[in-house]
């Protein structure tokens, strides 16, 4: 991937994910991790070299065609939330499915599903300002789960949050994973890292080490 400008910012990364996996992506700031997750998750397209999400290369894919393999597939995490101050945790939760397509009455029942599933059933009404880290955090979540995507991408998603409350943060994404959810995170936490049963390491761009299971096959350079 090179950036206009000229950075190149991955080079020579081969990489499977399964289906029902947990992947840590790790590696020092500035190495290519959110490049590399904005690649797999359709928002950057590669200069070169070639993705497939559910077995279809995005490459053929147009713009409408790709919001909506997005909208279905993907849900995205952020280290900083991004949640709208002026919507409650139902109507933050629900927006995001206004793009999947779900029609207005099914999206507050979605919502609110998805916001019992990460144990926020009692702060549906409440706005951002009235949660603590942790909270938005599940409503970040619950947004990227509403419409049962496949594949959940977080960059970072305890970054914000103290050690405790990121903790809960990953028990959380791991009972998802547990429940079919294929996650890859983005982790600066060694521990988070060691806890989680894959982790690619990324430096200078390229994927240095990946202890995926044997059934995987990756290619580090070629
Ligand atoms: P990480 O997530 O590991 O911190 P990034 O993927 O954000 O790393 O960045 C990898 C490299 O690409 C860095 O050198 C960064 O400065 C550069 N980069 C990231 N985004 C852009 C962009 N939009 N335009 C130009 N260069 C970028």
């Amino acid at each position: 991937m090179v950036y206009p400008g000229g950075v190149t910012a991955l080079a020579r990364v081969s990489l499977d994910v399964a289906a029902g996996e947990l992947v840590a992506i790790v590696g020092p700031s500035g190495s290519g991790k959110s490049t590399l997750l904005n690649i797999i998750g359709t928002l950057d397209r590669p200069t070169s070299g070639s993705v497939h999400i559910a077995g279809q290369d995005v490459a053929t894919l147009g713009d409408r065609q790709l919001s909506a393999l997005r909208a279905q597939e993907i849900g995205f995490v952020f280290q900083q939330f991004h949640l709208a101050d002026g919507l409650s945790a139902v109507d933050n939760v629900s927006t995001g499915l206004l793009y999947a397509g779900v029609p207005r009455r099914q999206r507050r029942e979605h919502a609110m599903r998805a916001l019992a599933r990460v144990g926020l059933a009692h702060r549906t009404e409440h706005r951002p300002q009235q949660l603590s880290g942790g909270e938005k955090q599940r409503v970040a979540i619950a947004r990227a789960l509403a419409n049962r995507p496949s594949l959940v991408l977080a960059d970072e998603p305890t970054g914000a949050l103290d050690t405790a409350t990121g903790q809960s943060v990953l028990r959380l994404l791991r009972r998802l994973n547990e429940e079919g959810t294929t996650i890859v995170l983005i982790t600066h936490d060694r521990d988070i890292a060691a806890a989680l049963p894959r982790r690619i390491e990324i430096r200078d761009g390229r994927l240095i080490s990946d202890d995926a299971p044997a059934a995987h096959t990756v290619v580090a350079d070629r």
